[in-house]
């Protein structure tokens, strides 16, 4: 394989940020061919954006752009965050569509698009990262680029029905079939895609991943994204980790934790999940003054309001579920709007009883893979996941809930407290063996195979 060429929103220019699982990954494909790395600075200027930084780090090439405030407003902000984003989680609800904020959205993907297109020589390969920049393929093919060019969806692909609602679906639809490589995260994404394509369009799928369209063949697959597997084991055992199991031990004083780390988001479906730990404390009243549930939500997005309505529902909800429950020696739900290091999660996942992965839609959800693999082989907790999370395909030997269903999450839960030895034992060591098998390396290699093919 020649040259990767990466394209994704935010770089791991830093390299303390090479710590997340796509960063990883793509600096792992970039360092093993060489390459170059297309993103934004993460500076908004207030006049216009200038020329690009270029700076080297062992063989690869970062390019960054600053954005202009009307490119980061109009782009990321609005169309990427507050239309796409909403609608792909199935949220038609929250999304605000608006035409201005469409065309700043397209202009900022033809933006990038105009730094890589000159600097692409014969025998790279693209790849372009997540729901910021769908449009790009098309705009590197206008700009005469007849390579490949692969894209990966971090997020889900919504059924046709709630595409439809986008009013530029049409025109998203066809620039993504520029790319010569789509990747989802799950089967159901995928599904989904070409029912839209066959529905609308007259799309064939021809099996093995390969789908003809608008006249030419594509390939659209599933290639689930992985973590570090051994990596986080180790993570697991760290000073780190043991120092900040040792914190939370102080105050758990004996008490089983059960554990929710997310992103406070409104997909991750966080006021459900409180409705749930009520529901536990009214209708399991054995767990009272027995289990700790500790949500950890570090704020994303605060300047969106969605993200500001959902902060003031969960102040509520937890207030008023201690309210309820609680006692003079006893919290039932702490919720933390603060982040933690990724060791320091690793050690709180490992003294976690269950962990609780229960989105409404989800991409993937590395936490589940993350809380797999720092467990202690020889008295493992209990995995209970969505099974609206993309992980769901992989980890069906978690317990799986609808996370719509209250009652049913919260008796799963303590159906998890109360899970003999053996059956934890023996539901962690598969859900171990498709995490490390399936792993972040896996992944890359997976769909690189796949989009060096087109190579040929
Ligand atoms: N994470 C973290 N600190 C926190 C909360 C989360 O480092 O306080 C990390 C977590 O370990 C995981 C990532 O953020 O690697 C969240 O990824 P996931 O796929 O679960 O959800 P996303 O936030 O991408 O929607």
């Amino acid at each position: 394989m020649g040259r990767l060429i990466a394209i994704s929103n935010r770089t791991a220019a830093d390299a303390s940020a090479r710590a997340g699982g796509l960063a990883v990954a793509v600096w792992e494909s970039l360092t093993s061919t060489g390459g170059i790395w297309f993103g934004w600075s993460g500076n908004i200027v207030s006049g216009e954006p200038g020329e690009p930084d270029v700076f080297t780090d062992e063989n690869v090439e970062f390019v960054t752009t600053d954005f202009t405030e009307a490119e980061h407003d109009g782009f990321y902000l609005q169309y990427a965050n507050r239309v796409i984003w909403p609608v792909f989680h199935y949220r038609v609800d929250l999304a605000h569509f608006g035409h201005a904020d469409f065309a700043t959205y397209a202009a900022v993907n033809e933006r990038i698009a105009g730094l890589v297109s000159p600097r692409l020589e014969k025998g790279d390969s693209v790849w372009v990262h997540d729901y910021h920049f769908l449009l790009m393929g098309d705009y590197l093919r206008r700009g005469g680029w007849d390579g490949p060019i692969g894209f990966f969806l971090h997020i889900p692909f919504p059924s046709p029905e709630v595409f439809h609602a986008l009013p530029e679906h049409e025109t998203i639809a066809r620039a993504m079939c520029e790319y010569s490589v789509l990747g989802f995260q799950s089967q159901t994404d995928r599904s989904n895609f070409v029912r839209y394509l066959v529905e609308n369009y007259e799309a064939v799928d021809e099996g093995d991943g390969w789908i003809s369209v608008f006249g030419r063949k594509i390939r659209a697959n599933a290639y689930p994204i992985g973590i570090d597997a051994n990596g986080f084991a180790k993570a697991a055992v760290s000073e780190r980790a043991t120092t900040a199991a040792a914190r939370i031990g102080r105050f758990l004083g004996g008490r089983n934790l059960v554990l929710g780390v997310d992103r406070m988001d409104y997909s991750k479906g966080l006021p459900q999940r409180f409705e749930a730990v009520g529901k536990l404390f009214d209708h399991f009243p054995a767990t009272r003054g027995k289990v700790s549930v500790t949500q950890i939500a570090p704020p994303s997005r605060s300047k969106v309001e969605e993200y500001r309505d959902l902060r003031t529902q969960l102040d509520e909800l937890a207030g008023r579920i201690n309210g309820d429950y609680g006692d003079l020696d006893w919290i039932p739900l702490r919720y933390l709007a603060r982040s933690y290091d990724r060791k320091e999660l690793a050690g709180l996942y490992r003294i976690a009883r269950a962990c609780l992965v229960t989105p409404l839609r989800d991409g993937m959800n590395l936490v589940a893979k993350e809380f797999v693999m720092a467990q202690d082989p020889e008295d493992p907790g209990v995995l209970i996941l969505s099974e609206f999370a993309g992980a769901a395909e992989q980890l069906s030997d978690a317990l799986i809930v609808n996370p719509h269903d209250a009652y049913k999450v919260a008796q799963t839960i303590y159906r998890a407290l109360e899970m003999p030895r053996e059956e934890r034992k023996a539901r962690w060591e598969k859900l171990r063996d498709i995490v490390v098998d399936q792993d972040i390396s896996w992944w890359r290699l997976k769909f690189l195979e796949d989009l060096s093919a087109d190579l040929t």
